[in-house]
């Protein structure tokens, strides 16, 4: 009968994982963090070492990898 067999050969594992942690501008580091505040709306990109941290207003599109490059963008911008 038509009868069908489930395959469970080969469960391959996507490195489906996005970065979540950036180097930082400052001080070179890879310790910067995304954290997405929700409820309040806001993004927080901080570094762990050197504690350079901006507040960015959450956009639906936007990824943590883009906050990241507002984050390289505002510090370049603020002249260090
Ligand atoms: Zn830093």
């Amino acid at each position: 009968m038509g009868r069908r067999r489930k395959s469970r050969k080969v469960v391959r594992r996507f490195k489906k994982t996005i970065p979540k942690v950036f180097s930082c501008p400052r001080c070179g580091v890879k310790a910067v963090s995304v954290t997405l505040k929700k409820k309040e709306g806001k993004a927080i990109v901080k570094c762990g070492n050197c504690q350079l941290s901006y507040e960015f207003q959450i956009t639906p599109l936007l990824q943590p990898v883009d906050y990241y490059n507002k984050f390289v963008d505002r510090y370049y911008h603020a002249g260090g």
